[in-house]
């Protein structure tokens, strides 16, 4: 009987959702894939959808610059009482269209030689000695590198670290009459009943009468979509327009913010996107720092020593946060809008992107309950250490 050789490949990437598209794609421009056989398995095939817009904020023209849908350099923060207008420079807040990125993306992915897509799920990942290994339609395949977006079902009870969903829900909607002003956005409007978890909205205007509204609730009881539904209704209403609009696309999805220690690599099975802790486990924004990681990846691929997402006393950081918003110690208004009344709005951008030096950070957290912080800092700093060892 003769055995199978199973496919063969230079380089798998499993999931081709944001990360591992971006992946392929820094890693082409930047020359690395030239002779390589390449391998991309993802059951919804080449993506065109609509299914996300990405916002985020950065101090310098980005990878995919000409693919910013619309940027706004002000934003708003609100909570009952206060109404903050911030100039966020040199930051400048921007959304793009999965619409747009996916084309992109993809035709720039489509020029590597060596590329094969699998519409397909990849199954049994597991890496073994130099290689990884995996099963695609019950086929085994392998590859000397891989790199995988496929998502972890973290169970919030089953791990000590503080873990809030971020579940959300956005119309994009075009009104009858002038109502926006597209070069401000709100940041965080917390005036919505807060039921004793962290809810606000987004705006995002692209023009005097269209815009994507989103509200996002950072905690563990989901609602049923009517309910989100009706939230935005009265937001829209109460602060907006009175007047006619018409919902054009909506979008909804969940972010799970955690501290939780997401491996990033097994021997040659590197782990990217969500599942290789590229989310800010205190704001859900993952684009921003996902592109940064994986264009510095691909500058220095093949070597792969500096995988980290993010700065490892920025993890720290949140999961004080994180764990102040979980265990309810202070009301997300306050603890957020806290933050843009007593600091400069770029520094308080800064910090979230983890693009703070420490003495900027201890200036930051001054300006919070600083006996809370410090209470919670040490408590997560001693469980840190106590897992570490
Ligand atoms: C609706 C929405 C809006 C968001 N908005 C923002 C934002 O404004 N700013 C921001 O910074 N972040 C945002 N995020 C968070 C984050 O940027 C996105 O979730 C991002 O898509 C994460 O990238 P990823 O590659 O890790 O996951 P995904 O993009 O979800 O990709 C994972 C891929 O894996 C595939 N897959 C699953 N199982 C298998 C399998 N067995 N085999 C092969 N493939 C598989 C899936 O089909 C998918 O394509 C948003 C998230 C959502 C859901």
């Amino acid at each position: 009987m003769t055995l199978r050789q199973p496919d063969h490949y230079d380089i798998a990437i499993l999931g081709g959702g944001l990360a591992g598209l971006s992946t392929l794609y820094h890693l082409e421009r930047a020359g690395k894939l030239v002779g390589k056989r390449v391998v991309l398995v993802d059951p919804e095939g080449k993506k065109t959808a609509h299914d996300r817009s990405w916002s985020f904020w950065e101090a310098e023209p980005g990878p995919f610059e000409e693919l910013v849908h619309h940027q706004w350099p002000l934003v708003t923060v609100h909570d009952g009482t206060r109404n903050l207008d911030c100039d966020i420079s040199p930051y400048i807040y921007k959304l793009i269209r999965s619409t747009e990125f996916y084309a992109h993306v993809n035709k720039v992915i489509d020029q590597i030689e060596g590329l094969e897509r699998l519409d397909a799920r990849a199954e049994e990942v597991r890496a073994e000695g130099n290689t990884v290994r995996f099963k695609v339609n019950g086929e085994e395949m392998e590859a000397d590198l891989a790199f995988s977006s496929l998502p972890l079902h973290l169970r919030p009870r089953q791990i000590s670290a503080p873990y809030l969903d971020q579940h959300f829900r956005g119309w994009f909607i075009e009104t009858k009459e002038d109502t926006f002003d597209p070069g401000r956005a709100a940041l965080m409007d917390f005036r919505t009943p807060q039921h004793g978890e962290p809810r606000f909205f987004y705006v995002m205007p692209f023009s005097k009468r269209s815009a994507l509204i989103e509200i996002a609730i950072f905690s563990n009881n989901h609602l049923e979509t009517a309910e989100y539904d009706r939230l935005i209704e009265t937001y829209i209403y109460d602060h907006w327009t009175k007047g006619g609009y018409e919902v054009t696309h909506a979008e909804d999805g969940n972010i799970p913010m955690t501290t939780y220690p997401f491996p990033l690599r097994d021997r040659n099975l590197i782990y990217i996107g969500m599942r290789g802790g590229a989310t800010r486990p205190s704001t859900g924004y993952t684009f921003y720092a996902l592109q940064r990681q994986l264009t510095d990846l691909a500058d220095q691929f093949p070597n792969l020593d500096n995988l980290a997402p993010w700065p490892r006393k920025h993890l720290l950081y949140d999961a004080t946060l994180l764990r102040i918003l979980q265990n309810g110690e202070l009301p997300g208004d306050e603890l957020f809008v806290d933050m843009f009344a007593a600091n400069p709005p770029a520094r308080v951008l800064a910090f979230l992107n983890g693009e703070t030096s420490f003495g900027q950070e201890l200036k930051f957290m001054s300006t919070t309950k600083v006996s809370l912080f410090a209470r919670r800092f040490i408590g997560e700093l001693y469980k840190t250490l106590r897992t570490s060892s």
